[in-house]
């Protein structure tokens, strides 16, 4: 079908002005038509969460307080937008949602007990109250996206099922979009066969939209949000970071699973299986630049970006007679798989093996498996910093230049990235800014002028 997908992300949609000006990049797309996906409301999200958690530690009244400034945003929001008058079905809708929330937060303060499903039911009025008031603003049909994005039961991190959401997205949104009429929707929120209210995972809009985009077979999907698309860095970390103009799939793939925020991990691999196009645009500088995300794209550069992740444990694990002993690394990971912990990056020497895993993983319980036949050691607050260009492998002097730049800073352990376009180091944590901002100005400033 024809139509985009138009996701806009909390910054995008944190206040009444900002809504104003999503209306209006909304209405000059109508055409097209949009299927506008939202986030929650400015830092919303956070607060549900931080309610959640004060009334599972039995502290109502901070939950309700939490509850409360996330109401007064809305509230605020909703005012500025209908000047003062506000429709009854809105302030109906508004009252109700409110008062179910509420209702829930008292459940778990009374139980103390707060579930990854009762979390996720919190956790979705986020999207649900931003939607409902979008999408009275602008007057056009709000579609319950639990209807479409059916997932399992894995609270918390619902993973869709893929199959089923053409069908849904043809049966609950395609007669709505037609040229001239937006339609809106949340992003982040799910829901079981039972009907169960899931969530995607935290930052999980940008995957609703590249999966609705998908599941419609849309023309781009856009991503609105704070910044003028992708970056070579962060640049709350790196101020000179430049917009990247043409990102190839692999790039930003690997890209957003190192780190950087403003993708969510996922976000890309429907998109590339539907061959759709994603742009990563600036909702307050809709005409500047931006990045275009695309199957055809090949970036020829040898360092797009640096992205990092981090605080996580560096294991080294050593056994003398691991050498010639084809089980090693089967049994090595078999002790990740029962833990059900995801190792990101591995290297190898004769009789040792370092990997990484994220800071919260069961460390007492994998040390106790591994120390069984071999010796580990654990290194923790590490952070894993990604370098990332298609050309990289190809490149002759890129490490020379990485350990040049980093200097004094020791790295713990390097690997590049069977994709061969990643090259990946690991620095302490508390050294990580300060080697983006080196191997930005080496790899990506220098290179520029030279
Ligand atoms: P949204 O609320 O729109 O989803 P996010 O906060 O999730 O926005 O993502 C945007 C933020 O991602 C930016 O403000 C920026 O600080 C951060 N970011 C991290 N790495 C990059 C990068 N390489 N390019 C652009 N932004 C980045
Ligand atoms: N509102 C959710 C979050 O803050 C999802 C998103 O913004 O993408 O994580
Ligand atoms: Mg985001």
């Amino acid at each position: 079908m024809h139509g985009i997908v138009m996701k806009f992300g909390g910054s995008s949609i944190a206040n009444a002005a900002c809504m104003r000006q999503v209306a209006a990049l909304v209405r000059a797309a109508a055409q097209r038509p949009p299927l506008v996906v939202l986030s929650a409301m400015g830092k919303s999200t956070n607060g549900l969460f931080a309610a959640a958690q004060a009334a599972e530690s039995g502290n109502l009244e901070a939950a309700i307080e939490s509850m409360q400034a996330v109401q007064a945003t809305h509230l605020k929001a909703a005012m500025e937008l209908f000047s003062g008058s506000l429709p009854e079905s809105l302030e109906a809708g508004l009252t109700a949602r409110f008062s179910e929330l509420e209702l829930i937060l008292r459940g778990v303060a009374l139980l103390r007990e707060l579930s990854p499903r009762s979390m996720d039911a919190i956790a979705s009025f986020g999207e649900r109250l931003s939607t409902l008031l979008f999408s009275a603003f602008i007057d056009a049909p709000l579609v319950d996206a639990r209807k479409i994005m059916r997932t399992d039961d894995t609270f918390g991190e619902g993973q869709p099922r893929f199959a089923l959401l053409p069908e849904l997205a043809a049966q609950h949104f395609a007669h709505l979009l037609i040229p001239g009429q937006p339609v809106v929707t949340q992003g982040y929120i799910g829901a079981t066969e039972d009907g169960l209210t899931t969530t995607l995972g935290r930052g999980g809009s940008d995957y609703s939209a590249a999966l609705f985009g998908a599941a419609l077979g849309v023309e781009e999907v856009q991503i609105w949000t704070d910044v003028q698309g992708v970056l070579t860095c962060d640049p709350r970390v790196v101020p000179e970071a430049q917009s990247i103009d043409q990102l190839t799939f692999a790039e930003a793939a690997e890209l957003a699973a190192f780190g950087a925020k403003v993708l969510h991990p996922a976000t890309i691999q429907p998109a590339v299986e539907a061959g759709i196009p994603v742009t990563v645009r600036d909702t307050q500088h809709p005409s500047g630049r931006f990045t275009t995300i695309s199957p055809n794209t090949r970036s020829g550069r040898a360092v797009t970006a640096l992205a990092s992740r981090g605080p996580v444990t560096v294991l080294t694990v050593n056994s003398s007679r691991m050498l010639n002993h084809s089980g090693f690394l089967a049994k090595l990971f078999d002790v990740f798989r029962r833990h059900g912990v995801s190792v990101d990056l591995i290297a190898t020497a004769e009789v040792s093996v370092s990997l990484t895993v994220e800071a919260d993983a069961p460390l007492a319980a994998l040390m106790a498996d591994l120390t069984a036949f071999a010796t580990a050691v654990a290194v923790e607050d590490r952070a894993i910093i990604a370098v990332v260009g298609e050309r990289i492998k190809q490149t002759p002097g890129i490490a020379g230049r990485v350990f040049t730049a980093l200097g004094d800073i020791n790295i713990e352990l390097i690997s590049m990235g069977a994709n061969e376009i990643n090259l990946s180091l690991v620095v302490p944590q508390a050294a990580a800014v300060e080697a983006l901002r080196r191997l930005h100005r080496v790899l990506i400033e220098e290179a520029v002028c030279a």
